[in-house]
């Protein structure tokens, strides 16, 4: 199982200077869905903007703009054995 370990109040600014070793993971502040964002789906007038920018245009399956992009990587959580 894997578990995304957020960098704390960090953001790049602009997402094309975030690190490619870095995970990204849109969150939803409405319903607090998250799913894994994938910079490279982003359109060609997108891919230096700004990461609020980009925010703004998220659009969550709830129906609701207000995601954020948190910025980290994904670790093995080990499951519980016992
Ligand atoms: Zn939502």
């Amino acid at each position: 199982m894997r578990r995304f370990q957020q960098t704390p109040d960090w953001s790049p600014g602009y997402i094309n200077v975030c690190p490619h070793h870095l995970s990204i993971m849109a969150e939803c502040t409405a319903c607090g869905a998250t799913r894994e964002f994938d910079r490279n789906t982003l359109p060609e007038g997108l891919k230096h903007a700004l990461v609020k920018d980009i925010e703004k245009r998220l659009k969550c399956v709830c129906g609701v703009k207000a995601a954020r992009l948190r910025f980290g990587h994904f670790i093995d959580a080990p499951e519980k054995s016992n």
